[in-house]
């Protein structure tokens, strides 16, 4: 986009604002600078996970290329990672697992997608999930923030473990983009086997992005949700919510679905006053951050409070409370432990941090 200012014989100034539409499979420089010059002028110097700019090269041109396909998964450069329920293969030290995608194990797969390339390596994603398939399962008590490692009978060297329980230690871009990819476009092919007009089974199709009905022809996509999650600030003070289901004293910044027909600055207000009373104003977009689980994309805005009197609505939340500045500090150096916050590689976490730090005021 462009823009330039003209001004005409009687001193009339007219701004010019030209839109250059780019051809898909060259947007991704242009998003990485634009992420950039935001993260420049918000002076963040690191990232959510998932959240920073790797060197993946998405190859949109090459997805419906069959024969590159083919011979990409067995090369001896391209590397497999596997996915069990949503869970990425790990070794005993928690580090994903990189496989030769040799031609016996791709026969095993339900679904296998292609996920870009990175200094001559192809990398693609494979989906082992079967309802029926014997594993070593712990009891899970809480599967939001599931510690369990699983075994697989094919795989009695490595585990399955949740991707939320890596979000600390994914720090290196082009690893936390190829789990968040895998985990999200697999998830959709799992969830999404049936045309939405008429119901008959869909095939894969364009190395896993997208699905074609072979009764209707329709083609379909995979989707991105928007969240919208906010820094509601007044004072030198900070809006914390809890969740039902959450960890005993666990809070963390309010967040909800957008709407259809709604902005992010709206949904930043209706999400916040329905959840606490609390009226918003003066919304900002700080940061955004991928967010697999199922496949959302989160907004990190900042907004400021017009009122003081939270009032919980029960039915959306289980409480709401005001921090001061101080009192997160506590929490973060352990000497006071009755509230725990969001873990490190959310979004949610990376905004308090930068609060903290002064970053955002
Ligand atoms: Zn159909």
């Amino acid at each position: 986009m462009a823009v330039d200012f003209l001004k005409d014989s009687n001193g009339l100034i007219t701004c010019v604002i030209e839109f250059k539409f780019v051809e898909m499979g060259k947007l991704h420089p242009l998003i990485a600078i634009t992420e950039k010059k935001i993260m420049h002028q918000m002076n963040f110097n690191d990232f959510a996970t998932f959240a920073r700019p790797s060197q993946l090269e998405r190859k949109i041109d090459k997805r419906s290329d069959a024969d590159f396909l083919e011979k990409a998964v067995l090369g001896k450069d391209s590397r497999l990672l596997l996915f069990w329920k949503g869970m990425p293969m790990v070794d005993n030290q928690s580090n994903p697992v990189f496989l030769l995608a040799e031609k016996e194990l791709i026969k095993t797969l339900g679904t296998m997608v292609y996920l870009g390339s990175c200094d001559g390596t192809d990398y693609f994603a494979g989906d082992i999930t079967r309802e029926n398939t014997p594993l070593t399962v712990n009891v899970v008590e809480n599967r939001l923030f599931d510690p369990s490692q699983y075994q697989h009978p094919n795989f009695p060297e490595y585990y399955f473990k949740g991707l939320r329980m890596l979000l600390p230690y994914l720090q290196e871009s082009l690893l936390a983009e190829l789990l968040a990819i895998g985990k999200a476009l697999l998830g959709w092919h799992y969830t999404h086997r049936y045309c939405s007009f008429c119901g008959h089974p869909s095939d894969i199709k364009n190395g896993g992005w997208s699905r074609i009905c072979p009764a209707c022809k329709s083609e379909h996509f995979p989707r991105c949700d928007p969240v919208v999650i906010m820094l509601i600030l007044r004072q030198n003070k900070a809006l914390f919510g809890r969740s039902y289901h959450w960890p005993q004293g666990m809070h963390s910044l309010l967040a909800g679905f957008m709407e259809p027909g709604e902005s992010i600055e709206s949904a930043v207000v209706r999400e916040v006053y329905e959840e606490t009373e609390i009226l918003v104003e003066n919304v900002s977009y700080l940061s955004s951050q991928p967010w697999p689980f199922p496949t959302s994309l989160m907004i990190g805005c900042r907004g400021e409070a017009s009122n003081d009197t939270i009032n919980p609505q029960k039915n959306e939340i289980e409480n709401a409370i005001w921090l001061e500045r101080e009192e997160v500090m506590d929490i973060y150096d352990g000497s006071r432990t009755d509230i725990s916050l969001p873990r490190k590689g959310s979004i949610a976490e990376f905004l308090i941090r930068k609060w903290l730090e002064g970053i955002i005021i």
